[in-house]
């Protein structure tokens, strides 16, 4: 479900998540921050395993339904469960996008546009450094 509102908590503890993250994690991760495409670890990553939220550790996605988008950035077309992810809708910077966060911390991940592969015709296009992979 995507929603307007803005009652998520990402500003109210970043005292403390600042001292958990890395400063690439944090600008991502609680600022809402976009790595550059292909900058990120898991941009051409094809090792089978599950990736968490680098914040809660919460699994978000599959690497079955990840794919090369050609963006630069992880793409996945879909979420690894439903209501581990939310999405906001995003008008910052003059475009109207959709924003995915971590259900369970509020963590910025990246957005989900609807120009991906079938069967779901979506794609996740998510930020490296707000991912853990753990491998199978
Ligand atoms: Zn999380």
């Amino acid at each position: 479900m995507a929603s307007d509102d803005n009652n998520n908590n990402n500003n109210n503890n970043n005292e403390a998540w600042q001292d958990r993250l890395t400063p690439e994690q944090f600008a991502i991760c609680r600022l809402k921050g976009t790595e550059p495409p292909f900058s990120g670890q898991y941009a051409d990553c094809q090792t089978p395993g599950v990736y968490h939220c680098v914040c809660c550790g919460a699994a978000l996605f599959s690497s079955a339904t990840k794919y090369d988008s050609g963006s630069g950035w992880p793409s996945f077309w879909a979420f690894i469960a439903a209501g581990n992810i939310t999405e906001h809708i995003d008008a910052s910077h003059g475009m109207r996008r959709v924003e995915v966060t971590c259900s369970a911390c509020g963590s910025h991940l990246g957005h989900v546009f609807r120009d991906g592969p079938e069967p779901t015709g979506l794609r996740y296009c998510i930020n490296s450094a707000a991912l853990e992979l753990k491998p199978l």
